[in-house]
């Protein structure tokens, strides 16, 4: 069992320490974990987020991180990584930052669009569905092109967590031609998919939805991870048998795992 995408007190949003979240991961028989805290220099470009998101003490969380991994390598499999917040304009500060603090696996996510998060309610004001939707998307699409190195896209449709519509479900069929470039360019790129199970409130087991894994393997996407983004232990991989099936059943083998940014096959 292999988990991608996990938080720990490094991120402004958890307050898990991550000398309790192993001890627990190796009693859930967990064989690897990927510790990715929100790198979110996205939000220095929201003067209300300036002062309210606190921005991650990297040396810190480096330095504890690799230490963990060291200290635990006989009994657990762990990865350091980062989930960095896309922005164009912040793409000179990641750079810098992967140079200096390497991972084992980065993740690019798009949790900001037009500077504000969409996880809020006011990334929704004055705006339909379809135009919420589709710039969202777009982002995604733009965020395949950054100019560091990252191995994982993120949860798509995490604008969905809390969009304020009767059926807020975003359908492949409604969005079908960007959705389908944003596949076949991860696909091109040899980027994974992600698997993410924190997906309550969307109506779906997964983000992205089962319609849009299944048009990823259609189009010949083979790399997917599995990510709880637990952001306390408790979490860890949050419907994991459950999804194993989903993904067997649209007739995949393989998770895969990062370690020093390669992809490693894991049976399902
Ligand atoms: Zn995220
Ligand atoms: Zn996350």
């Amino acid at each position: 069992m292999i988990d991608c995408h996990t938080h720990t007190y490094y991120s402004h949003d958890s307050k898990q320490d991550p000398k309790e979240t192993i001890p627990y991961a190796i009693e859930k028989g967990i064989d690897y974990l990927a510790f990715t805290d929100h790198c979110d220099k996205d939000c220095l470009f929201n003067e209300e987020y300036v002062k309210t998101i606190r921005q991650i003490d990297l040396d810190s969380c480096f330095l504890e991180l690799n230490n963990l991994k060291d200290q635990y390598k006989n009994k657990l499999e762990i990865a350091v990584g980062l989930e960095c917040g896309f922005m164009n304009q912040a793409t000179p500060m990641y750079e810098e930052i992967l140079k200096k603090y390497p991972t084992d696996i980065t993740i690019n996510s798009v949790h900001l669009v037009d500077f504000i998060d969409c996880y809020f309610k006011e990334f929704f004001a004055k705006k339909t569905k379809e135009e919420a939707y589709t710039k969202y998307l777009e982002a995604i699409y733009n965020s395949l092109f950054v100019p560091y190195h990252y191995d994982v896209i993120a949860h798509i449709g995490y604008v969905v967590r809390k969009a304020p519509y009767d059926n807020k479900s975003l359908e492949y069929k409604d969005y079908s031609d960007i959705i389908d470039s944003i596949l076949k360019t991860i696909i091109e790129k040899g980027k994974a998919l992600e698997i993410n199970s924190h997906a309550e409130g969307t109506g779906s087991l997964t983000l992205p939805n089962p319609e849009i894994i299944k048009r990823y393997k259609e189009l010949g996407g083979e790399l997917i991870t599995f990510g709880s983004d637990a952001h306390k232990k408790e979490k860890l991989l949050f419907e994991y048998d459950n999804i194993s099936e989903l993904l067997k059943s649209l007739n995949f083998k393989y998770l895969f795992k990062y370690l020093e940014h390669n992809p490693i096959a894991v049976k399902i």
